[in-house]
């Protein structure tokens, strides 16, 4: 019966991921999970970089962008806009600072772990402007890139990782408020795990908040400052179109 079923073609079809190239049958018909038309590589694959297909951009490729971002802020730092989600992540920032040490984040909830990712950034010194021209960055790289995955998913992850790719590898210490005496204590923090795909897109949603109105301003001067710098996104040319 099933196997007929299978021959048939239609259901067979039905049972296997969706992505280009993927010949693995979906989570639902492999019983692996709740996924109907992705397996469980490539579900797993969403969660770790926010498509189902795209893998997460090099550091190089997000340069060019990120410097443009800089570049553009350096002359727009008066602008409504820019002050907005400037003091909004400040405040983010601000609040984050008395987290007890993260030695063990099992058991707390995805906010908690998202307060204690800017925490982080905040120890680690990592300037706002910094995480705005980031965010910048990201949405101008995936606006511009035509080979990009253009959803907003994949653009929240994308910029989250690239943040968190900033403080890792810091080694600091820093003063944690203690609730029980009113004093402070030192946390140090000698790595950086990885967040998880929650965490995420808790961060990229915090940093689109503060950031998207700016960006619908400064994604296409970004881009045409990338241009005009670095030359087009290779995604442009003629060959590139082709393959
Ligand atoms: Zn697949």
């Amino acid at each position: 019966m099933v196997t007929e079923l299978l021959r048939s073609g239609h259901v067979a079809a039905e049972c296997r991921c969706v992505v280009p190239g993927c010949s693995r049958r979906a989570e639902v018909s492999e019983g692996s999970g709740l996924a109907r038309y992705h397996c469980r590589y490539h579900v797993q694959h969403k969660s770790r970089h926010g498509s189902h297909w795209h893998p997460t951009y090099k550091a190089s490729e997000l340069q060019p962008y990120a410097r443009s971002a800089e570049l553009w802020i350096r002359e727009h730092r008066e602008d409504p806009a820019y002050q907005a989600a400037y003091w909004q992540l400040e405040h983010l920032m601000a609040g984050a600072s008395r987290v007890e040490s993260a030695t063990s984040l099992r058991g707390l909830s995805a906010e908690h772990r998202t307060r204690i990712a800017f925490a982080r950034l905040r120890a680690a010194n990592i300037p706002t402007r910094r995480l705005i021209a980031i965010y910048l960055g990201v949405a101008a790289l995936v606006e511009d890139d035509f080979g990009s995955h253009r959803t907003r998913e994949f653009r929240i992850v994308q910029a989250a990782k690239a943040v968190h790719r900033l403080a890792s590898g810091t080694h600091r210490k820093w003063d944690v408020w203690e609730p029980r005496t009113g004093g402070t204590r030192q946390a140090e923090l000698h790595a950086y795990p990885r967040s998880s795909g929650h965490v995420l897109r808790k961060i990229g949603a915090a940093l689109e908040k503060a950031c998207d109105e700016l960006a619908r301003t400064a994604v296409p001067e970004i881009i045409a400052m990338r241009t005009e710098r670095f030359g087009p996104h290779p995604s442009h040319s003629p060959i590139a179109k082709a393959s």
